[in-house]
């Protein structure tokens, strides 16, 4: 039997589609959130869903300790706001929902009004210690439709959400008669077109 050396390209992995979904918890005094990709149904009879999160996460904690947590799927609606809000900062060091009054499901755990077109409260019947990350393997308790936008996939985000880097903007002045550019700030009073030859008063400021 021939064998075949096995390739490695990490990148594949870039392949596997993702959906994006906030996660939220209660630590018994505040509630909490955070952005994940890694929700799963695992089975539908009953239904298990999976959800892995990062131990360095406040949340692992807290539905480690809680055992119940609130899975809202965001849609395509929602704006990069909500990344910066869940995703970029910790519920250890700021209360994610200290300005806004939340909504929740039946299980007293929040769901956002906002940009998600369903959400599912799960309870946690297994934990799997992955090492970096921990796995929890919940049963459906709750599970609602809320709109009908389309799913925010991670490929979504990656091409429609999340800001692309602006090209720095040049200082200068442009010769309104011929479109010539001036690089630099001020335009000197005396400058002349190098193109055209009129004056620095055919110029106007680079928008
Ligand atoms: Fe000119």
């Amino acid at each position: 039997m021939e064998h075949k050396t096995p390739q490695m390209d990490p990148s594949a992995l870039f392949r596997i589609g993702y959906g994006l979904y906030v996660v939220t918890c209660n630590d018994g005094t505040k509630d909490n959130g955070l952005i994940v990709n890694t929700v799963c149904q695992l089975t539908s009879t009953p239904n298990r869903v999976a959800v892995t999160i990062n131990k360095s996460n406040y949340s692992h904690d807290v539905i480690k300790a809680d055992g119940r947590m609130n899975v809202n799927c965001l849609s395509e609606e929602a704006p990069f706001a909500v990344f910066e809000a869940f995703g970029f900062r910790s519920g250890r060091d700021v209360n994610k929902f200290a300005d806004c009054t939340p909504l929740r499901a039946a299980n007293g755990l929040v769901i956002l009004p906002r940009y998600i077109n369903a959400y599912l409260s799960l309870e946690v019947e297994q934990y799997v210690d992955l090492d970096t990350h921990g796995m929890f393997i919940c049963k459906l308790t709750e599970a609602a439709v809320v709109s009908d936008a389309e799913t925010m996939t991670y490929s979504f985000y990656q091409k429609n959400v999340k800001p692309r880097p602006q090209p720095e903007k040049k200082k200068g002045y442009v010769c309104k008669i011929c479109g010539y550019v001036y690089e630099g700030d001020p335009l000197p009073e005396d400058f002349v077109c190098p193109l055209c030859k009129h004056g620095a008063q055919d110029f106007e400021p680079l928008q």
